[in-house]
């Protein structure tokens, strides 16, 4: 069975391709094809490249400001050309797509329809950037593939069961009334992490207690029980939380009052503001990537290093409220960009929960640990570095809704 993966984001379009059998694998398979398109470095021009299990490789720029025609033609090279690995696109089963959000209405991955479309434009309302671009990817699918089952995997719909003391905002009743609480994102990172660290702990999922640390340009925390988020640091949208690479996380809402009181302030400055000119990049003025703060860092920096400090100490109180909110903990698991590669965003975490037993073995943090438990044996909790695999997620709930069609 083949599974096309389509992953939209404000300025990219990412797909693979996946075959399954009927077994489904308990770890990630290569995918068959893989395929990224960039608009972010000429306005008008999309950057191609495609990779194959097999090791062909395209890259090309073409002039494209259109989305559809631009997975239009990054799906020929599925079929033709040097990266072909299949005859015909009538060989897909199915098709997933990551949808930001999915709203109060969908808990659980869900076959396309009319209504789930209807509600993917409705929801771009609190998802202005990506919930369009999720939706064109699909009505671009439709056309190309017109009789294939296609599936939206939600973002928000792993947090779907946090209890009301977390999600609700403790604003105006009305606001509930409105849709206006907290939803939580990068679901599907963390379902994909919770379910992976009790493969690596050899142990049932429904017995765990786990903090997941997704920290790339976007960050968020999700206390999880029993493999049931009970609390996330992002909320009604992906700006609150832990600071992050140019969002501002969370920060007190009287700032806004005053800004908006003392000056010409329109809701599209403050959003450039605080989701694009903030986070590590408007604190250190260097850029919004770890790699670039830990060069400015070893070059003196103080701006770079009060940026890192800032991470640090929000990362650590996050953490501290993911703890309050479990009553206890098995796992720590990084996962993301940062997660993923920074010993000094783990060690420097870790470090803070010293009191409670925590312990890093400090040479498995610096050798790159992939899918390793990096505590010390007498860690009082396990320490996890998980790579995340969205894809796959996605590639594995499209295979557990076919298997019901
Ligand atoms: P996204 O949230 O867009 O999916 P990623 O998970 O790919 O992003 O994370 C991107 C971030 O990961 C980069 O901005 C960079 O800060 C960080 N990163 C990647 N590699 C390293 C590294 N070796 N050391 C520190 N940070 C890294």
């Amino acid at each position: 069975m083949k599974i096309l993966v389509l992953n939209a984001g404000s300025s990219s379009q990412k797909s693979c391709l996946y075959e399954l059998n009927d077994v489904l694998p308990d770890r990630p398979l290569q995918p068959l094809w893989e395929a990224q398109i960039d608009w972010t470095h000429q306005q008008g021009i999309a950057e191609l490249k495609v990779k194959t299990a097999k090791g062909d490789r395209l890259e090309e720029e073409f002039t494209s400001d259109s989305r559809k025609a631009a997975i239009s033609r990054m799906l020929e090279t599925l079929w033709r050309g040097k990266t072909q690995i299949i005859n015909d696109l009538k060989e897909i089963d199915i098709v997933g797509h990551r949808v930001v959000h999915g709203g109060q209405d969908y808990q659980q991955s869900t076959l396309i329809s009319p209504d789930v479309k209807e509600a993917i434009a409705r929801l771009s309302l609190f998802a202005p950037v990506h919930n369009p671009a999720n939706l064109e990817g699909i009505e671009a699918l439709e056309k190309i593939l017109p009789n294939v089952p296609q599936v939206a995997v939600f973002d928000t719909a792993f947090h779907a069961q946090l209890p009301p003391a977390a999600f609700v905002y403790p604003g105006p009743y009305e606001w509930l009334e409105n849709g206006i609480r907290r939803y939580g994102f990068h679901g599907i990172s963390h379902q994909y992490c919770a379910r992976r660290a009790a493969q690596l702990l050899n142990r049932d999922l429904t017995d765990l207690r786990l903090i997941s640390c997704h920290l790339g340009n976007g960050c968020s925390l999700a206390a999880i029980r029993g493999g049931v988020s009970v609390d996330t640091t992002m909320g009604f949208t992906p700006v609150e939380g832990l600071m992050m690479g140019s969002r501002s996380g969370s920060i007190d809402p009287g700032i806004i009052i005053h800004l908006l009181r003392r000056s010409d302030l329109t809701s599209e400055k403050l959003d450039n503001i605080l989701n694009r000119n903030s986070g590590l990049k408007g604190i250190s003025g260097v850029s919004s990537d770890m790699r670039q703060i830990g060069d400015a860092i070893a070059q003196g920096n103080e701006r770079a290093q009060l940026a890192l400090d800032i991470y640090i100490h929000r990362l650590r109180a996050g953490i501290g409220a993911m703890l309050a909110s479990l009553g206890g903990l098995d796992a720590l698991i990084f996962t993301a960009g940062v997660g993923e590669n920074s010993p000094v965003v783990r060690g420097a975490a870790c470090e803070a929960f010293g009191f409670i037993g925590l312990k890093l073995d400090g040479e498995k943090n610096q050798h790159s640990p992939v899918d390793e438990d990096i505590a010390t044996v007498d860690s009082a909790a396990r320490v996890l570095v998980i790579h995340t695999q969205e894809d796959w997620e996605i590639a594995r709930e499209c295979w557990k809704l076919y298997s019901h069609l």
